[in-house]
């Protein structure tokens, strides 16, 4: 665990629709009844973020999220084309007498701005995403990333959104589906990442993809299993075979999917549910500790 008052727990999934922010909103909103006024809910999700549908915040600031993309002087540069011969993007050319930028597929790396031999690049802000912060009448700080609409460039969104993270609270980061960068840049932030899957060969296979992602990142993880049924023991049995820790079992369950739908939490709509969730977070605290203790010992 890092050197923190408080754990962050990540929550993602190797794909999108499989439960992982009911999951992440439903955990938060269990811990804010313990623990009130000491949870923040970050929805990293960028591209499509919707932990607001389930947590219902009031929205009380915007910040823009900004990246630096060339602007050149015509009247210094002398067409040398170095800029566009560096460009690993195809974001910038040199064409007869003209420079052409395309700040949509500028990746504001800078490479070009440094190779320019007169100085004639300068890097200028852009806005790609913002980031949302507000709280929910439970006392949950809430925190949404968002990316413009258009725009390909979720990672800086995702970085900036994820490093609201707050040291003094339990921070739950819901993060993109899938394993790629946006889901890398937030699990970064965490201590432990909870992978949501469902009991199916895909689910599985994707599974499988994000506990690889995890560990080579050295970032502890356990399952949630669910819209779990019996007789398809596929995602236990993996979980056994490599150690991984199965934390809940949610059921294929008509009436979670309803609540689902209107915009409830398990923890809202089934109060039942709050042991087992503040259950997995205690589970997760005490694998983190033994952790802990194991390399001390080592
Ligand atoms: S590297 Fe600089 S001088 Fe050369 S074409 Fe690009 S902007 Fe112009
Ligand atoms: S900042 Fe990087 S990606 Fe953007 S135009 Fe310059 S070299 Fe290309």
């Amino acid at each position: 665990m890092s050197e923190r008052s408080k754990p962050t727990v990540s929550v993602a999934a190797g794909k999108g629709g499989t439960g992982k922010t009911l999951f992440a909103t439903s955990l938060a909103v269990a811990l804010s009844e313990i623990h009130p006024g000491q949870v923040q809910l970050i929805d990293c999700d960028v591209e499509e973020p919707n932990a607001d549908i389930l947590l219902h915040p009031q929205i009380t600031q915007h910040t823009p999220v900004n990246v630096l993309v060339p602007q050149v002087d015509l009247d210094i540069c002398t067409r040398c084309g170095l800029c566009a011969k560096h460009c690993q993007f195809s974001a910038i050319a040199v064409i007869r007498d003209a420079v052409i930028t395309f700040p949509d597929l500028c990746a504001a790396c800078g490479v070009c701005a440094y190779v320019c031999p007169v100085g004639a690049i300068t890097e200028v802000n852009r806005q790609v995403g913002s980031v949302a912060h507000g709280s929910t009448v439970r006392g949950i700080e809430f925190v949404q990333g968002r990316l413009s609409v258009g725009d390909q460039r979720a990672t800086p969104v995702t970085r900036a959104t994820g490093s609201c993270n707050d040291d003094s609270m339990i921070t739950i980061l819901d993060a993109p589906p899938g394993t790629a960068c946006p889901m890398q840049e937030t699990i970064e932030f965490s201590d432990y990442c909870i992978l949501v899957t469902e009991p199916t060969p895909f689910g599985l296979a994707n599974l499988e993809d994000s506990v690889e992602t995890c560990r080579r990142m050295g970032i502890p993880c356990g399952v949630v299993i669910n819209r779990d049924q019996a007789g398809r023991p596929g995602v236990e049995d993996y979980c056994t075979r490599e150690g991984i820790d199965v934390l809940l079992h949610i059921p294929e369950d008509r009436e979670i999917a309803e609540a689902y739908a209107r915009g409830e939490t398990l923890a809202d709509a089934f109060p039942q549910w709050h042991d087992e969730l503040v259950r997995v977070y205690e589970d997760v605290i005490r694998s983190l500790s033994q952790t802990a203790t194991a390399k001390v010992e080592e």
